[in-house]
């Protein structure tokens, strides 16, 4: 017994570097293929070596690693792409893109076959990449991450301990960086401030990396502002004014990988609403918008935990409930008895459950037309925030109304879908930005993944 605990000791002191697989991933909506760009070597795995393998079922994408001399599976995670966001948009329908992505897993001892598993209509992985990589090979990149400076905001233990959580600022210039770390410390409290974050705080570290920019501030291209920020974080993303990714996936990994990290939130310097955020991936968000603290918090729901949009109010065309596919984020469903998240449905609770769906559908009718004509007319951000808070406080009394307000059933409306998707509460902060925090079931979905990546010690 105690030689058998001593062994695990060592291995566990002796963490292996980390792997970083390069890859193009390009297309169009009618084919999808992945080509190698190159393979390195980070710091040490930040992660548990006893729980190499993804129980959690999320993502769209799943990769695993194989000894290609036994074919015993080493470690796999569920992942979501931008590629896999964009081959929906109808550009995808009229020309190819390549977007570039990484996986990170321990360094094996020996060769490794690498396969990328996608969903098909039925939720099942089927495999489309596989690709042989040999740790031993003299073109795997062993060079030193760039000397940025990184530094702790919060540490609470060990990287393989903890959820390592890496906060890169873009838009900052040299002269910002005091307010790059006084934001930093900021968004740290505000995440820990949102349960169930907050009851876990003890389970996280959260690293940051000084990234001085020679302009402040991030792209706009709706607004006509451009930046060559050191992130290459811009707004406009697939053309939504408010999605804010960082396509230059390359720059972004050879920069973090100056610290331990497991999850990545990107902070753009500036006012203006909006922020984004891909499961497994990383997430963004604006700096200094009065809902900042409602952005963070949703966008690293979705980086996080895999989390869906719960909202569906931009439009109400409804389509036929028939052609509803079971979702896999854990939050939203197309079965309207919730068998999902049945055992946190108190008994008696009517499914689907009743919720003031058309009052709500009414104001949000009124309220959308408003948003567009304000970024239409590019009018002063305060407005924005103005009209953000009107609604939130409507929204809230509305949600907050009825005997189901706060309890979970199945309340249709969500993913972009009025008709046909049900979300476990009435109200959630991945449904609106009212004050309600995370409902029971994304809770949940988030406390399996702080337990995937956190030991308790
Ligand atoms: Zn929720």
């Amino acid at each position: 017994m105690l030689a058998h605990a001593l062994l695990l000791a060592a291995a566990v002191a002796t963490a292996p570097p980390t792997m970083r697989l390069d890859y193009i991933h390009t297309g169009n909506s009618a084919e999808e293929h992945f080509v190698l760009d190159g393979v390195a070597l980070e710091g040490p795995w930040p992660g548990r070596l006893d729980r190499l393998i993804d129980d959690t079922n999320l993502g769209q994408y799943l990769f695993e690693v194989l000894d290609r001399k036994t074919n015993r599976l080493l470690y796999s995670r569920g992942f979501a792409s931008a590629y896999g966001e964009w081959e929906t948009t109808p550009e995808a329908k009229t020309q190819w893109r390549a977007f570039s992505e990484s996986l990170r897993f321990p360094a094996p001892a020996g060769p490794v076959q690498v396969v990328v598993k996608k969903r098909d209509r039925q939720n099942a992985f089927r495999e489309i990449w596989s690709q042989i990589v040999d740790p031993a090979a003299p073109e795997v990149d062993r060079s030193a991450p760039p000397a940025f400076k990184v530094w702790a905001v919060m540490k609470n233990g060990e990287p393989r301990d903890k959820v390592d959580l890496l906060l890169l600022g873009d838009g900052y210039t040299a002269a910002e960086m005091e307010k790059w770390h006084s934001d930093a410390r900021r968004l740290t409290e505000l995440l820990f401030a949102a349960s169930p974050f907050k009851e876990h705080r003890s389970a996280f570290n959260v690293w940051a990396i000084d990234t001085p920019a020679e302009e402040s501030g991030v792209s706009r291209p709706s607004d006509g502002i451009w930046r060559r920020s050191p992130l290459a974080a811009g707004y406009d993303a697939f053309g939504s004014e408010r999605y804010i990714l960082a396509f230059d996936n390359k720059r972004l990994r050879q920069i973090a990988a100056a610290a331990p990290y497991e999850f990545i939130e990107i902070v753009v310097n500036g006012r203006k609403y909006g922020g984004g955020g891909i499961f497994n991936q990383y997430a963004t968000v604006a700096s200094d918008n009065a809902f900042t603290p409602y952005v963070f918090v949703h966008e690293f729901g979705h980086h996080f935990a895999g989390l869906a949009d719960e909202y569906y109010t931009s439009d109400v065309a409804y389509g036929p409930a028939a052609e509803r596919l079971e979702p896999w984020e854990p939050n939203v469903t197309a079965d309207p008895k919730a068998a999902r998240w049945a055992d946190l449905i108190a008994p008696g609770t009517p499914l689907p459950t009743s919720w003031p769906k058309e009052e709500f559908e009414k104001e949000q009718q009124d309220y959308q037309a408003k948003r567009h004509a304000i970024r239409a007319e590019h009018r002063p951000e305060e407005e924005m925030e103005a009209l953000f808070r009107r609604g939130m406080e409507l929204e809230t009394k509305l949600l907050g109304a009825g005997p189901y307000a706060g309890k979970v059933g199945a309340f249709e409306g969500a993913m972009y879908e009025g008709r046909g998707y049900y979300r476990p509460q009435s109200d959630c902060i991945m449904f609106s930005r009212d004050p309600v925090g995370f409902c029971a079931v994304c809770r949940r979905a988030i406390e399996r993944v702080i337990d995937l990546y956190a030991t308790g010690k």
